[in-house]
């Protein structure tokens, strides 16, 4: 049941999945509970979907992609997502708060959470009317005589989507929306923590749009084999995740059997080096606001910062004093930018993370612990911690707290050195005063995408996706939505009309 506690605080999502269009609880009845980490209190249930209601959501799905003409039919998807983007317009403030409640998010930077995704169901609805499905690839010489080819662009089949808490509602649309509008039918699995973001989607699909019954099926539950089922199932035929590296390697490995088309975006521990010319005034107030504002629950934030030794005190001071005077407190409330953790656990790791930081010889700036005025919450203290060892546990690993670890270098060389160290390759960022060497040190970087002087390399229209154990293929962009496409080549007589 959707319940509304008050007009513009907590709010309890729905606690059905929705499964061959119709909106269900699991048959036993049973539900988890939604904590909201800023108070700690329970703010409703979710559904605890099982592997048996993941079976029959992909039976669904497998049925409405061979049975229907959905994969078919481009001016119908067109009017499906051209009416959840309207229903998702609707629902904005809705989905507003079910995201501030079940992830902490302040209300003040949910923009990138809300209004984005919902824009993004637009720009997908007209990419995808746009897209030529049928490309000429000209006349080619053959032993047989000259053949024309062309490239037939068709969706994948039944995608599996599998999301995770930390940007829910966004990823959830980012998953599914490229992946209908190019003619495949999905099952999204959203996270454990952020069930709301994805049975809302289901209840408004279900209710608001023409989406036929199997097309789009969303399984809530608090098991990670129900995800796991979904990863190994024959009946499917790609998984677009996102989510943490290990989690992406048991993925990998449960499709291998169905060579399953496998899109990854996982994690990362990125890099900012901050070049000796640099304008600190500028880049590393931007860095610490960066740590801070999704309480460091983001994989593309740069955590590494590498300063040249020679303006090293300079640049600590900065960020100290930033820091020092961020606003951290009640999600809310719109003068905070900081949330808590959306965890007991991830509050736990953050900290265990800067403590093994100490253990390893770096030195506390500021933070550490938890703020005193926050005595109820999942609060992290916005911490900086130097002269950390690149090779140390807290330089190699993802923290996902407001935590930045400063690292120092003498030379370009040796900056680069200590930032493709790393097994990730999401993200990274570079400052300084003359663009063409920052760009010469971006082009070392053995990351998917970086930042040159805060100008984002983040958007819709550029491919984003990570190098080595960050992932694999690209969201956003041509490329992006090419993933949920094959391109089948189709030879014929060159007298074929264009
Ligand atoms: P997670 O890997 O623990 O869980 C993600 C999802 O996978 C959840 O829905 C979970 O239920 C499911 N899952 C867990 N075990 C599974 C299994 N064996 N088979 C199939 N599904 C399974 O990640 P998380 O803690 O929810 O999210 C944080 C991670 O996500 C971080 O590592 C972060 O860097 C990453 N992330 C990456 C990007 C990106 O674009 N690269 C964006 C956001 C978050």
């Amino acid at each position: 049941m959707t319940s509304v506690q008050d007009e513009t605080g907590v709010l309890a999502g729905d606690e059905r999945m929705l499964i061959d269009g119709e909106l269900q609880h699991t048959s036993s009845g049973a539900t988890f509970d939604v904590i909201h980490p800023a108070s700690e209190e329970v703010a409703g249930q979710a559904t605890d979907g099982t592997v048996a209601d993941m079976e029959r959501a992909i039976g669904a799905a497998r049925r409405a992609f061979d049975e229907t003409d959905w994969s078919r039919d481009l001016d119908f998807r067109y009017h499906c997502l051209t009416q959840l983007h309207e229903a998702f317009e609707r629902n904005k403030e809705h989905l507003r708060r079910v995201l501030i409640t079940e992830v902490g998010c302040p209300v003040k930077v949910t923009g990138s959470q809300i209004e984005s995704p919902i824009e993004e169901v637009r720009h997908w609805a007209e990419h995808g009317k746009n897209f030529e499905y049928l490309a000429d690839n000209g006349v080619h010489d053959t032993p047989m005589g000259p053949a024309r080819r062309k490239i037939h662009y068709e969706p994948v089949g039944v995608v599996g989507a599998i999301t995770p808490w930390n940007v829910p509602f966004y990823l959830n649309v980012a998953e599914t929306v490229p992946a209908l509008m190019a003619g495949n039918t999905v099952v999204l699995k959203p996270a454990q923590l952020t069930p709301w973001s994805g049975s809302e989607y289901g209840r408004i699909v279900a209710e608001e749009t023409d989406i036929p019954a199997g097309v789009f099926n969303v399984v809530v539950s608090n098991a990670n084999e129900v995800g796991a089922a979904l990863s190994g199932d024959p009946r499917v035929d790609m998984i677009t995740f996102t989510g943490s590296t290990a989690t992406g390697r048991a993925i990998l490995a449960a499709g291998a059997p169905t060579v399953k088309k496998t899109l990854l975006e996982l994690g990362g521990k990125s890099a900012h080096i901050v070049l000796d010319d640099a304008d600190f005034t500028m880049a590393l107030p931007m860095a610490a606001l960066m740590a801070c504002v999704m309480s460091g629950q983001s994989c593309i934030l740069p955590s590494r910062i590498l300063l040249p030794r020679s303006r090293y005190d300079e640049g600590i001071e900065i960020m100290k004093n930033m820091m020092e005077n961020f606003p951290v407190g009640d999600p809310w409330d719109p003068n905070n930018m900081q949330g808590p953790q959306i965890s007991q656990g991830q509050r736990e790791k953050v900290l265990g993370l800067i403590k093994s930081g100490i253990d390893s010889g770096a030195r506390l700036v500021t933070g550490g612990g938890i703020p005193e005025h926050l005595p109820k919450g999942y609060y992290v203290q916005p911490t900086l911690l130097a002269d950390v060892d690149p090779n140390s546990q807290v330089a190699q690993e993802e923290i996902f707290g407001p935590v930045l670890s400063v690292i120092p270098y003498d030379t370009d060389d040796e900056a680069i050195a200590i930032a493709n160290n790393s097994i990730y390759g999401l993200s990274g960022e570079v400052s300084g005063g003359d663009v063409d060497r920052a760009l010469e040190v971006a082009k070392r970087m053995r990351t998917g995408n970086v930042t040159i002087n805060g100008k984002s390399h983040f958007g819709i229209g550029s491919p984003f996706g990570g190098t080595k154990q960050s992932g694999l293929g690209y969201r956003n962009g041509e490329e992006g939505y090419k993933e949920y496409l094959e391109a089948k080549t189709i030879g014929m007589p060159d007298t074929a009309a264009l």
